[in-house]
């Protein structure tokens, strides 16, 4: 095993997943200490050590990379670590760091992605942050720009805004997760601006620029120029694959125009003892996806079993207050596909648990082919909203109509009651449904 750049792990445990989650979870318990849903229960404000949370997130990812990566493959038998870019010489060899050669029979490409900076006037000579530079800085930005609207750049937004930070949102596309529908961009962001976070969408970058006091973007919005200025800039615009110090070209493998390692769907290469799997290739960019591409690519490998990953029910989190889920299409992928489709939406403001909590935002969204009564979609934006994606999928996998959903129990008052009543509510009103209706 070859890793160079990032400590053994990758991305999720050093720079990604791991310290977003810890950071989120933070920003969490900071604006609990300050807002609360009940007028009885005043809260009386919070005291953040900025410096503390960073270090003590260090400290986690540095115990869960020594726990669930290092410890985990110390007994491996046959395994030899060694830190440093790999590239081929020919397709049974590899260089790395351009001085050892090591060969094999077979390979497996796992080189992972990084954030994929624009083309903007400015930006190259500008002290941007990106993932990776960020979750390490101790002084807390007074304020920060970040240019991008997918789910890394919204989850990082909302929890350095919920720790202090002043945060202003800049995104290109008219709406930020821009290949969900309106409906469910507009819910989130609405929910974003009311706890006062700053978005703007639709813009035109029309350069970046910083002395020594901040950074500045200018940007076009319905052809009026906009100047937005901060402390800091994180750059969050998507990711590119790693696949640049591989010299794939010397050995004549296949890349995409974007740069990802071009696989068949048993994930090999156009050269047949090299396969490839996770953020380097052109399939959803997840940790769980990556890991379960990483056994099917090794599988398939050596033991020939010609196994294909099918993606239809991937369940997907943006862990975003309320959270955004999803598993399976939505209304413009099925119409997209011709495939016929339905829907039904039930607000959280008709869901007992929610109700009962004072936190009615957002709605559970389940999509249904007519014709079978099939579920082949769901979106959720719900506070803790993730939690209920996994049962969605599996409904999707194992082809549970939406009948079977309705006909099912769900415990009262749990937010997954709200499937059951959206599964109701493909042929009924929600305002004529008793409680704890069936
Ligand atoms: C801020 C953030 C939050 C995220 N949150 C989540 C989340 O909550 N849930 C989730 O499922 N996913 C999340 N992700 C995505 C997830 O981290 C990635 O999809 C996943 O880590 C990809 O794994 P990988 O093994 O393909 O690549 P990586 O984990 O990136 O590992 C690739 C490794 O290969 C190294 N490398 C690159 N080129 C070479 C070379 N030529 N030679 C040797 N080594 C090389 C890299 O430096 C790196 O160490 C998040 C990502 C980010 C950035």
């Amino acid at each position: 095993m070859v890793n160079g750049g990032l400590d053994f792990g990758g991305t999720c445990v050093n720079v990604g997943c791991v310290p977003s989650k810890n950071l989120i979870r933070a920003g969490e318990a900071a604006y609990h200490a300050q807002h609360s849903n009940f007028a009885g229960i005043r809260p009386k404000g919070v005291a953040i050590d900025f410096a503390r949370v960073i270090s003590d997130k260090k400290k986690l990812v540095a115990t869960l990379q020594q726990k669930k990566y290092m410890d985990v493959v110390a007994d491996f038998q046959n395994l030899t670590m060694l830190k440093g870019w790999a590239e081929f010489v020919d397709e049974k060899t590899i260089l790395v760091n351009g001085k050892e050669k090591y060969t094999a029979l077979k390979f497996l490409i796992a080189t992972g992605a990084t954030t994929h900076i624009p083309d903007i006037p400015g930006l190259q000579e500008t002290e941007y942050l990106t993932n990776i530079s960020l979750f390490d800085l101790e002084e807390q930005p007074k304020s920060l720009i970040i240019l991008g609207g997918g789910y890394i750049a919204l989850e990082i937004a909302q929890a350095y805004h919920r720790l202090g930070t002043k945060v202003t949102l800049l995104q290109r596309s008219d709406h930020v997760l821009s290949k969900q529908t309106e409906s469910v961009a507009e819910e989130l962001t609405g929910h974003l601006r009311n706890e006062g976070l700053d978005i703007f969408t639709g813009l035109r970058f029309v350069r970046v620029s910083q002395d020594n006091r901040s950074i500045k973007v200018v940007a076009e919005q319905d052809g009026e120029v906009r100047i937005f200025e901060a402390e800091k800039l994180l750059v969050s615009t998507g990711i590119k694959p790693n696949t640049g110090k591989l010299a794939a070209d010397r050995i004549g493998l296949e890349l995409t125009a974007g740069g990802h390692i071009k696989v068949d769907e048993q994930l090999q290469s156009n050269i047949h003892n090299i396969y490839a799997a996770g953020d380097c290739i052109n399939t959803p960019s997840y940790v769980y996806t990556a890991a379960f591409e990483g056994k099917t690519a090794i599988e398939n490998a050596f033991s020939g079993t010609g196994t294909e990953i099918n993606y239809t029910s991937l369940p997907w989190v943006v862990f975003t207050d309320p959270q955004v889920a999803g598993a399976g299409m939505d209304e413009k992928e099925a119409e997209a596909r011709n495939i016929p489709y339905e829907v039904s939406k039930i607000e959280l403001k008709d869901v007992p648990r929610a109700i009962t909590a004072n936190d009615m935002r957002g709605f559970i969204k389940l999509i249904r082919n007519p014709e079978t009564d099939k579920l082949i979609g769901a979106r959720i934006v719900a506070p803790e909203g993730g939690e209920l994606i996994q049962q969605l999928s599996i409904a999707i996998k194992y082809g549970i109509t939406v009948n079977e959903l309705a006909e099912s129990m769900y415990p009262y008052l749990t937010l997954g009651e709200g499937i059951k009543l959206a599964a109701i509510t493909f042929g009924k009103d929600v305002a004529k449904l008793s409680c704890c209706a069936s």
